[in-house]
């Protein structure tokens, strides 16, 4: 509660004085990939700004200075509730950062233009454009509604984030939805230098992903029940599917997001942050135009074998989610109905109909029993979404296919038509 009129307070300050005008929309310049794949000052409107210099808008706070430590071995933590393990978590709430801009006329309008005055300021005013689209892209394309963006997620800008189980120093190099705060966290670079993550809106459209997956396929909880009460249990095959499917489908949209962009659809959307550095092998590992990537006999026993901590330790959870990704994407590209198929996925993550049940209505008819949480399961949800016939035989063909899904799981009434056989680029595992 005292955060939040410090908070309040903060801002007040702000609007009164020396600032900026801060009412939507606002031109400001950002980073931003060009045509030719440079990142390069780029002037844009920001359309739901209410605080250019706290960087705080309908879709996103940003705030610095946090601290949060996530340590198992915590007392506070095993005592905690779902109403207040976000404040064990949290050490730090940190506070409302602070941009500088200097005002430019545009040449050829005549009106002011904000430009970032330091690296911060340009970092964090593109980490809040890249919401901005990113946000666009799911009311848009996918037809999320506005209510499921509330309440306004945070954006923690280079908080010190430890997770004892890692290390005891505090993580680099990354961007990540964290659903127990329902907040971003955008860390500080070390190794990446070429495209800071923040910069990559595709990046950020995949930790938005996240965001949406959480609200609609897990019902806003910030402990989604299905993923931890299965996590607990060895092994935990629902678990595995929930976090594959997650993943995967975060790609798809982040390269959804990614045609909406001046520089174009970009299924090799890690490589301006990661080619050229150590995580250069990582763009082709989740290349999402490999037609050629095929379920192993290893990966899909893993799946349903293995307890989640095993499975995501070498990130199999990626594995299994870039053969989900690049499915979806083939199956898109040869119908030419890519943004349809957006649409019908996020359609599928909550649905009460029960003639066809949504990813999270799923979830809730077999809790108690995880086994019978297959990848076929949120398959079938997908499928049933889909109205065009020949866009849902595709996706058919593809699961079958790529994910080696059996075909028997997913023939059937609002599901795949019988004419559905598969496809012929993977062996059978099933031998
Ligand atoms: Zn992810």
């Amino acid at each position: 509660m005292l955060r939040t009129v410090i908070t309040a307070a903060v801002g007040l300050t702000l609007a009164t004085g020396c600032a900026p005008d801060s009412e939507a929309p606002v031109k400001v310049s950002v980073l931003s990939r060009s045509s030719n794949g440079q990142y390069v000052p780029t002037q844009v409107e920001l359309t739901t700004i209410e605080d250019i210099v706290g960087l705080k808008g309908t879709v996103g706070d940003l705030q610095g200075g946090a601290r949060i430590v996530i340590d198992p071995n915590d007392p506070a933590l095993q005592n905690a509730t779902e109403d207040t393990v976000a404040d064990v978590l949290l050490k730090k709430s940190g506070h409302d950062v602070k941009a500088s801009y200097i005002t430019q006329k545009d040449e050829k309008t005549g009106e002011d233009v904000l430009w970032p005055a330091d690296f911060h300021s340009w970092n964090m005013v593109t980490s809040y454009y890249n919401l901005e689209r990113a946000n666009e892209y799911f009311r848009t394309v996918a037809n999320v509604k506005v209510a499921s963006f509330d309440p306004t997620p945070t954006l923690y800008y280079f908080p010190e984030f430890i997770q004892t189980q890692v290390s005891k120093e505090p993580a680099e190099d990354n961007a990540i939805f964290y659903p127990v705060l329902q907040a971003f966290l955008v860390l500080p670079f070390d190794q990446i230098q070429r495209a800071p993550l923040p910069l990559n809106s595709a990046v950020m459209a995949h930790e938005y992903s996240h965001l949406v997956f959480n609200r609609l396929a897990y019902a806003t909880q910030n402990l989604p029940v299905a993923l931890s009460l299965w996590a607990a249990e060895s092994p935990s095959p629902g678990a595995n599917v929930l976090k594959a499917f997650d993943e995967g489908l975060a790609d798809y949209h982040a390269y959804g997001a990614s045609c909406r962009s001046p520089s174009g659809c970009d299924p090799r959307f890690l490589a301006p942050s990661f080619d050229g550095g150590p995580f250069t092998g990582v763009t082709d590992a989740r290349d999402l135009s490999n037609g050629n990537r095929c379920m192993s006999a290893l990966l899909y026993t893993r799946v349903y074998q293995q307890d989640l901590g095993t499975f995501s330790s070498d990130g199999a959870e990626y594995q299994v989610g870039t053969l989900l990704a690049s499915a979806l994407y083939q199956a898109g590209r040869s119908t030419g109905q890519e943004a349809q198929l957006q649409r019908d996925i996020v359609s599928a993550y909550y649905d009460t109909n029960p003639s066809t049940p949504g990813i999270y209505q799923y979830t809730q008819q077999v809790l108690g029993d995880q086994s019978l949480f297959t990848l076929a399961v949120p398959a079938r949800a997908i499928i049933s979404h889909i109205t065009d016939l020949e866009l849902r035989k595709a996706v058919c063909n593809e699961f079958m296919d790529h994910l080696q899904i059996p075909r028997a799981d997913l023939i059937g009434d609002n599901l795949c038509p019988a004419s559905a056989a598969g496809g012929t680029t993977c062996p059978s595992i099933f031998q």
